[in-house]
């Protein structure tokens, strides 16, 4: 039976370090705060920001949430992207998507101010992040990062498989592990024989959004399983894109849905955060 890697306490050994340091920061005057932007009501995107927000609250940052409306403009979304790129209390801008259809997130994230781009999704922060001079790292990637280091875990000379090439994890995950020294191959829809990849794989990193797609028999012995999905089942409850109960009998680590890449997502962003304000 694998280790489990607990993504909750690793969060909140994390969350601490970033407290200590906010409060470190605010008595040199600054105090980190983000700005966290919603358009319409789609339910899920509510509960994140819900979280964005409760996750400041707890490391003592100030945050400002915009619920705007479903009709809201390109025009009247660019005005409040540009005041937030102006104003000195705000250190990072977070537009939540996936935006309503009428709106475009590539004009809208080239207009957020790349020094408060804690998403790092634009195209200048996605530039440094390939060069490997970066200020922030895709919040989702850099969590798998750590999960890693705080489990012990060496990427160095590793076979790493990536199975999902999102611009928002799978291929700024490749980039992380290929820094940290990892052999990467980046898997997709199109990828001939999955299993035959995936079973090479010393860290194996799967971000696909499918219900338990990859099993037992798709993991090497010994292996470590990163689970990013997200899925709802029918009867409502999280599960992964790992099925837990054949691929833990054959990993050495593995991560649980919920519990494991989840709770770092907002930690980074608000490490992210936290980075910007320094900077300022
Ligand atoms: P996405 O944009 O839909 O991308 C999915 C990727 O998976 C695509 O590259 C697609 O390949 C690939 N794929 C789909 N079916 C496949 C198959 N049968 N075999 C191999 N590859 C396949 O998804 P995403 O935004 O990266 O998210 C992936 C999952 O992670 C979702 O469940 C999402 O909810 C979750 N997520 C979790 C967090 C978190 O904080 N834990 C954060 C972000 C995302 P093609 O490119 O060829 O279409």
């Amino acid at each position: 039976m694998a280790n489990i890697i607990d993504g909750k306490k690793i969060a909140a050994e994390v969350r601490s370090e970033i407290a200590a340091e906010c409060e470190a920061l605010k008595a040199k005057g600054v105090t980190p705060g983000l700005a966290v932007i919603i358009v319409g009501e789609d339910p899920a995107s509510k509960v994140y920001v819900k979280n964005k927000k409760k996750g400041c609250e707890e490391v003592g940052f100030h945050s400002e949430v915009y619920e705007l409306p479903e009709n809201t403009s390109e025009k009247e979304l660019l005005e409040l992207v540009h005041k937030l790129n102006g104003d000195d209390s705000i250190h990072g801008i977070l537009v939540q998507l996936p935006l309503p259809k009428h709106l475009n997130d590539e004009i809208i994230i080239a207009n957020i101010d790349p020094k408060k781009d804690v998403d790092a999704f634009h195209e200048l922060n996605v530039g440094k992040i390939m060069i490997g001079n970066y200020d922030f790292l895709p919040c989702t990637p850099a969590g798998v990062m750590v999960l890693l280091e705080k489990s012990g875990i060496d990427v160095s000379g590793k076979e790493c498989v990536v199975v999902g090439r999102s611009n928002i994890v799978g291929k700024p995950q490749a980039m992380l592990l290929l820094h940290a020294n990892g052999t990467v191959t980046v898997c997709h829809s199109r990828t001939k024989d999955l299993a035959e990849v995936t079973r090479r794989a010393d860290i194996l990193v799967v971000a696909i959004g499918k219900a338990d797609f990859i099993t037992g028999d798709m993991v090497k012995e010994g292996a470590v399983v990163i689970d990013v999905g997200m899925n709802r089942k029918a009867d409502g409850k999280l599960t992964g894109d790992v099925d837990f109960a054949t691929v833990s009998q054959k990993a050495s680590y593995i991560t649980p849905v919920p519990g494991g890449v989840g709770p770092m997502t907002i930690t980074m962003l608000l490490k992210n955060t936290l980075t910007a304000a320094k900077k300022c």
